[in-house]
């Protein structure tokens, strides 16, 4: 058996971490790949190292701001050096940064070198080896990952290495520039590796025991699902479950690989396994339910749409002209309505508009906007009646109103817009309806 272990920002944040990190992988040989990230924070209202490099770089030309930030990062990863009690220094390394950013490196550079760094101390802390991502991991033009080049990549450098440490979240292009995954990327990193290397496990280490129900920020305590499809994941992490990068779900299904989540602070837990398919039952209707604030609508009217040929391409094509994409397009008889990202919008909102004059005539546009959209998902609502019903009861007897709703085809999710203020108050009201009313 071989697994990819990678070991979030929290997961690696102290000396303290990374002790708990070692005990976890050297308990079971089978744990060959190790990926981690940037230390992350150590207690709420700390920084993450990612995010003091980010102010690293926009300080460049500021000398005293950019000393003081350097020292705050160099400080982070000697408190963790001295902890261990290693022998070990990162003096050249952050000499070379220092140079590189003066020299005008840019910010992808700046936020690798926390996983960088961190990964080469890992590595020294384990007795593995480092291999450094840019070696393996292949970013195009686009800076989209070459899936394929890089599983290559990973296959080369690990051709006879058996234990190894990567950092997350990076890669280079063909110029040899480094070039980030967006935020949260390590996840991606490790999914890359277990595809790569066909191996029997993702797992995903971070500060909580799994996937839960409702993100914990907004619902406190909540249960955790043992185990979760692909499908149902996706659904989830794209609107906003945070565990998980979105990206990181499609290396691993190709080839048919779980990903487990675990907690690096209580490891003993089960944590979610995530898989392709299963005879498991969820243990309530909805597997999980979460959301994003901040989409706006475009509602256009026009009498007789539903027969004009063309009228949806023609519409569609004004967001495909301004290089935008759309998240729902809910309709009814004579109304279309486009759920977009606000901040998408809000560079080219009249030239949109304008376009969708031209391009449709409707006898009526208008725009709303702070609308927050929540999907509500599980495997086990196609064989249960009445779910829909049950949301509309639950958010109205909070009074939250409903500003649009969509159901996919597949029956897996639902998808309902409120207004932002009403977001929370929303998913605690689905969750009481659906899981603690359940228990
Ligand atoms: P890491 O640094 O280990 O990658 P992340 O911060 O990216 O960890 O993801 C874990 C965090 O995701 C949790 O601490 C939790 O606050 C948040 N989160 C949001 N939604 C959920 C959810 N449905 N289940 C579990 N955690 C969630
Ligand atoms: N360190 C990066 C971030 O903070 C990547 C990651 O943690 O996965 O986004
Ligand atoms: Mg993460």
């Amino acid at each position: 058996m071989i697994k990819v272990a990678k070991f979030g920002g929290s997961s690696c944040a102290s000396a303290e971490q990374f002790r708990k990190v070692k005990d976890i992988v050297l308990s079971d040989k089978s744990r060959h790949y190790i990926v981690v990230s940037a230390p992350g924070k150590r207690a709420s209202g700390d920084t993450k190292v990612t995010d003091l490099l980010y102010r690293l770089q926009d300080a460049v030309e500021d000398e005293k701001k950019f000393q003081e930030t350097l020292q705050t990062i160099k400080d982070r990863y000697q408190e963790i050096i001295d902890g261990l009690g290693l022998d070990f220094s990162l003096a050249a390394d952050f000499d070379r940064i220092e140079q590189d950013l003066k020299a005008g490196a840019d910010r992808d550079y700046a936020a690798s070198r926390g996983e960088f760094l961190n990964a080469k101390l890992m590595a020294a802390y384990l007795g593995f080896s480092f291999i450094d991502s840019a070696s393996c991991f292949v970013f195009k033009e686009d800076r989209c990952c070459d899936y394929q080049k890089t599983e290559e990549g990973i296959r080369a450098a690990l051709k006879d290495i058996d234990y190894a440490v990567f950092p997350g979240f990076y890669g280079a292009n063909e110029k040899g520039e480094v070039v980030t995954f967006s935020r949260g990327g390590s996840d991606v990193t490790g999914s890359l590796i277990a595809a790569a290397e066909h191996v029997d496990l993702y797992e995903n280490w971070t500060d909580v025991s799994g996937f839960l129900v409702a993100d914990p920020r907004i619902v406190p305590n909540p249960e955790v699902i043992d185990y979760i499809t692909y499908r149902e994941l996706r659904e989830l992490s794209y609107m906003g479950a945070g565990v998980l990068h979105e990206d990181a779900i499609f290396p691993v299904r190709r080839e048919g690989i779980p990903i487990q989540i675990k907690n690096t602070n209580r490891p003993e837990d089960h944590g979610t396994l995530i898989v392709q398919n299963t005879l498991k039952k969820p243990r309530f209707i909805i597997t999980g339910v979460s959301g994003k604030k901040d989409f706006c609508a475009i509602n256009i009217e026009k009498a007789m749409m539903n027969s004009e040929i063309g009228f949806a391409r023609k519409l569609l094509s004004v967001l495909e002209d301004n290089n935008i994409s759309f998240e729902h397009i809910p309709s009814g008889i004579d109304t279309m309505t486009l759920v977009i990202h606000q901040e998408e919008l809000e560079h080219c909102e009249q030239k949109i508009l304008n376009g969708i004059q031209r391009a449709v005539n409707p006898d009526l546009i208008e725009l709303e906007s702070d609308i927050a959209l929540i999907a509500v998902v599980g495997r086990g609502m196609k064989s249960s009646r009445g779910v829909a019903g049950r949301v509309f009861s639950a958010l109205a007897h909070e009074y939250i109103n409903i500003k649009m709703i969509d159901q996919g085809s597949s029956e897996y999710n639902i998808i309902i817009g409120v207004r932002n203020e009403d977001f929370e108050k929303a998913i605690r009201a689905i969750y009481k309806m659906f899981v603690m009313s359940a228990k």
